[in-house]
């Protein structure tokens, strides 16, 4: 009998990548095949990210242009956009699953009504063997207790649960693969990580102890909760890579106090400072929002301060949108107009900033792990450094996940070039 075919396409961000590891693991072991073309599948896993309006809107905008082509596609919707949909009918039909309880996708699949909801308070699903690749996504934890009051994360993953450290440990042994190159650890605010005696600082320790032929990463530190004890880590273990994710959101007390973030511009600063004098060249990449409510023109001119005080490494910028369930919710931002232009001056600004600490790496020696070949030629290869840094590598004799130390030569836009030296 011919299998029944699946196409899962993910938006969002690391978690929604782990979630959709698990339903394809979930669905292949029930027999679906897998496939590569979304016109060849007769059931299309919509993971979406309901965090932003934007990305909420790309992936219900996704859903509506396949269901327009009329073609008897069956649909799953999981991730964070399912519980954003919950009792929502909008434009589902019994076409639909909408669940993020994954263990029961084979079960509901079977039943001929569809258009179920199915809603759970999600699993870490450390029991599924996965499908990974270079990077090892473990979640440590899941939701969130802090009702940042823009954020409708702790309304859509719920309260924050810490994993006990077997867990963790064993998901990471159940799935390392021959294509493992890193390990990144997951959690909304890693740092107020806690379970029995351990705190973040201690599970990262352990996983960079017991796992040294590994690069460990992980995602996403509060500057509330941040503790320098994680990058004097970063100076003890070679594998613990030298760079920090932590999303400062605005450069003004005003409004860091409106977004109930609970520290200031000058503790940001702080912490950034303490962490290069443990280990200087450390990468710090940020979040930051424009368009906030009662956002004025100094305020942004604060945040545009910051950025040139810091000189983040990279930074993710976006405007303010609603979300539902928030506190924000109740309160307008910028005008659209004024938005947009503080979001391109600020992306402009960040990318100067950016550019420049590249060009500091022209002539100097950095490691680099390779995780592609290039199209172009048999010897470019695509990899990053320990900062996190996308690398293009030329060299012979390369193979994927090779170690490589790479002598910069040129920054092109924003991307440095490198060659082998051994
Ligand atoms: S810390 Fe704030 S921004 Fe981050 S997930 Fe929790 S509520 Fe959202």
């Amino acid at each position: 009998m011919k299998r029944e075919t699946f196409k899962i396409v993910t938006y969002g961000c690391e978690m929604n990548d782990y979630d959709s590891e698990v339903i394809t693991s979930i669905l292949k072991s029930d027999g679906y095949e897998e496939v590569f073309d979304i016109e060849d599948a007769k059931i299309v896993v919509v993971n979406g990210c309901s965090v932003r309006d934007h990305a909420e809107k790309r992936a219900l905008g996704f859903i509506q242009s396949l269901k327009g082509k009329k073609d008897g596609k069956r649909f799953i919707i999981a991730g964070c956009l399912a519980k954003s949909l919950e009792n929502e009918n909008i434009f589902l039909d019994e076409s639909f699953i909408v669940s993020t309880e994954y263990k029961k996708l084979p079960e509901l699949l079977k039943q001929n009504n569809f258009k179920k909801f199915e809603i759970s308070s999600e699993g870490n699903y450390s029991d599924i063997l996965r499908n990974t690749d270079f990077t090892l996504n473990i979640p440590i934890m899941k939701g969130c207790n802090n009702f940042c009051s823009y954020c409708t994360v702790p309304y859509l993953r719920g309260e924050e649960v810490s994993f006990s450290v077997d867990d963790i440990i064993e998901n990471i042994k159940r799935n390392i693969n021959e294509k493992t190159g890193e390990i990144m650890l997951l959690g909304q605010n890693v740092n107020s990580y806690s379970y029995d005696s351990y705190d973040f600082v201690r599970v990262l320790e352990r996983v960079a102890k017991e796992f040294k032929e590994l690069r460990v990463r992980f995602l996403t530190s509060h500057p509330k909760d941040f503790s320098p004890d994680i990058v004097k880590l970063m100076a003890e273990y070679e594998n613990l890579c030298p760079h920090l994710h932590l999303p400062v959101q605005t450069g003004s007390d005003k409004l860091l106090k409106l977004l109930h973030r609970d520290y200031t511009v000058k503790d940001y600063l702080e912490k950034v400072e303490i962490s290069r004098k443990i280990v200087e060249d450390i990468s710090i990449t940020t979040d930051i929002m424009v368009g906030l409510p009662y956002e004025g023109e100094e305020d942004f001119k604060e945040t545009l301060k910051l950025v040139m005080d810091i000189q983040f490494d990279d930074a993710f910028m976006y405007k303010f949108s609603k979300r539902k369930n928030t506190l924000a919710y109740y309160m307008d931002g910028c005008d659209k107009k004024v938005s947009s232009s503080r979001l391109k001056k600020l992306i402009d600004l960040q990318r100067s900033v950016k550019e420049k600490k590249l060009k500091e790496l022209v002539g100097r020696e950095v490691e680099v792990i390779v995780e592609k070949v290039s199209k172009k030629s048999k010897n470019e290869f695509y990899g990053r450094d320990r900062h996190n840094r996308s690398v293009v590598v030329n060299g012979e004799n390369i193979t994927i996940k090779d170690k490589v130390i790479v002598r910069i030569v040129k920054i092109k836009g924003i991307t440095p070039y490198g060659i082998k030296k051994r």
